[in-house]
């Protein structure tokens, strides 16, 4: 949001700009978590066209996807994320066929499936001397090719609705990934193997696992 938001609540201060920048739309923010959301304004997602959910809290996500099982799935929820240094980005689609979004997530959050991993801890998080802040050092330049492919996911749910769950998963080039120290991971190379030079982006199918959102399975039979 850059420094004229400082100190205000990021979900109006964004609303207030975007309308200000596409008076011809009606944009609202609610200044509130996505679990408060969920609670006292369900009807507010129930007529959406798409939902796109990219909070980075397993809690809130989790929440969101327990009502859209709820719900019958009715319209499709996206899921964004990035791994460290946004060396990968992931898009995940659940729609009314194939996997929930629990369905290949641990229980403490950890996605089932990584692009990169890191042998010597590279994926750490780095901490300001001065007043503790946490953080990864990477940019907009780096980011931007994960939203990008978001940004088109996004698109490609509203053209053409999906009926399957899948997942897109974006891996920049393999030469920035081992500058920072990572490689790619066992889970990828069995499946897609090396990386050429470049970013690479391709789809993954997200289908039915034993779940406890929504199969039939104990919580101890979810890995
Ligand atoms: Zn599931």
């Amino acid at each position: 949001m850059g420094a004229s938001a400082v100190g205000r609540n990021k979900a109006e201060a964004l609303a207030e700009r975007l309308q200000t920048d596409y008076p011809h739309l009606q944009i609202e923010g609610r200044p509130c978590g996505l679990y408060e959301l969920l609670l006292t304004d369900a009807d507010l997602l129930e007529g959406a066209d798409l939902i796109i959910a990219a909070t980075g809290s397993w809690a809130a996500e989790n929440a969101l996807n327990r009502l859209h099982v709820d719900q019958g799935r009715r319209m499709p929820v996206l899921y964004a994320w990035t791994e460290a240094h946004a060396c990968a980005g992931h898009g995940v689609v659940i729609a009314g066929g194939g996997g929930c979004l629990q369905c290949h997530i641990g229980r403490t959050g950890a996605p089932a499936f990584k692009v990169v991993e890191w042998p010597d801890g590279g994926d750490a998080n780095q901490e300001e001397p001065a007043c503790g802040a946490h953080y990864q050092p990477y940019g907009p330049v780096e980011l931007s090719y994960v939203t990008a492919m978001v940004g088109e996911l996004a698109l490609d749910c509203l053209l053409d609705p999906p009926s399957q769950s899948f997942s897109r998963v974006l891996v920049t080039s393999p030469s920035r990934i081992a500058k920072l120290g990572g490689r790619l991971s066992e889970a990828w190379l069995s499946a897609h193997g090396q990386v050429g030079s470049g970013v690479r982006t391709l789809d993954r199918p997200w289908p039915t696992a034993a779940c406890v959102a929504c199969g039939n399975a104990r919580p101890e039979e979810v890995t």
